[in-house]
């Protein structure tokens, strides 16, 4: 089976996994965790930052990040389709009970307009809710794996700076955008407040997410992740894992992206279904199947009767992710497939 539903998908490798067996631990939650302390080391070095916080997940990093810049009651402005509101909504009421107020762009990047209307559209003051937070994503999800503009990002951090609320950038692809654009990670890290990044999307660690930051946030995280049930204790091997995927697999994501476009290549060539090559810049391509077929599940079914798993991302839109299993005769292979899936459904098409 040939599995592109994610890059959260990865497994550990024989040496990683000798890694994390070897790996130095101690009580995270007393300071005492080697490993930990020297990942988190690591990754105030790299992108230039004052303060790291290795955390569970993705999502309990954005969470931080949220409850410890906005109050009660008051706003993030943020993109509808990126995670924070795609998938996180439910969890920022529940954990922050605090408004997300959104925009949706065609092309996905909120900019300092955006953010300047949204401010606008309300009226403000003493007796209402107040913006504290502007979130971005980074490379963006929906967008098919789209990576956010630096010198966007400086417009909107110049700005957020000037009317004094805080920039958060959700950067669980931030490794994909580095190596896709050659940004330096400490230029991102520059330009906002607060930001996170995955270990276990494509650099192919099993566990964890960095949330960075100035000192006196860093803080207020630590305090954080013990009350979001987060603060963990012998946890060194799982930080070790992510060091070695700093190390060792950190650079392998540019193969990803060649084979992405390859891939992107090859699709193309299907009559059916068109795909702006131009236009995948990192690990994914969505493809569109409305026009197949109004049955998405149908269209995956068939997929996954010849070998393989794609990603339901909405009804009628397909994700597919490449990861770092994922091998050249693999692309050729599913390419294939979707070909073989996409004739079959286009045959059963009734004309009336
Ligand atoms: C995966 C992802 C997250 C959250 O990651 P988890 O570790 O699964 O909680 C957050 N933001 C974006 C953009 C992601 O792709």
């Amino acid at each position: 089976m040939i599995d592109m539903r994610s890059d959260t998908l990865t497994k550990p490798s024989e040496e990683m996994r000798e890694v994390m067996r070897t790996a130095i631990v101690g009580d995270d939650c007393y300071g005492e965790d080697e490993s930990v302390n020297n990942l988190e080391d690591y990754c105030k070095e790299l992108f230039e930052v004052e303060g790291a916080l290795f955390v569970p997940s993705g999502t309990m990093a954005n969470q931080i990040a949220i409850k410890a810049q906005v109050e009660e009651g008051n706003e993030i402005i943020t993109e509808a389709n990126y995670h924070i509101n795609f998938y996180e909504s439910a969890s920022t009421a529940i954990l922050s009970r605090a408004v997300l107020n959104c925009v949706r762009k065609k092309d996905g990047i909120i900019n300092k307009g955006d953010v300047e209307e949204l401010i606008n559209s309300k009226p403000r003051g003493p007796l209402y809710s107040k913006p504290q937070l502007v979130t971005i994503e980074n490379t963006i999800n929906y967008y098919q794996g789209k990576t956010f503009p630096i010198e966007t990002i400086k417009s909107l951090y110049n700005y957020t700076r000037e009317i004094g609320i805080s920039l958060h950038m959700d950067g669980a692809r931030l490794f994909n955008a580095h190596i896709a654009t050659g940004v330096p990670l400490k230029e991102y890290a520059r330009n906002v407040d607060s930001l996170s990044v995955c270990f276990a999307k494509g650099l192919g660690a099993p566990y964890g997410s960095m949330l960075m930051g100035s000192e006196d946030f860093i803080q207020s995280a630590r305090a954080l992740r013990k009350q979001f049930g987060g603060g963990l204790h012998q946890i060194g091997m799982y930080a070790a894992a992510a060091q070695y995927a700093l190390d060792y697999h950190l650079i392998k994501i540019k193969k990803d992206h060649q084979l992405t476009k390859e891939m992107a290549v090859l699709l193309n060539e299907i009559p059916e279904i068109s795909i702006n090559v131009e236009s995948i810049e990192t690990n994914m391509i969505f493809i569109n199947i409305n026009s197949l077929t109004n049955n998405t599940n149908e269209f995956l079914r068939l997929c996954e009767e010849y070998g393989l798993l794609l990603f339901p991302w909405l009804p009628g839109l397909v994700r597919i992710v490449i990861n770092r299993h994922i091998s050249r005769e693999d692309i050729y292979k599913a390419s294939e497939i979707i070909k073989t899936v996409v004739k079959k459904l286009s045959r059963s098409v009734v004309y009336v």
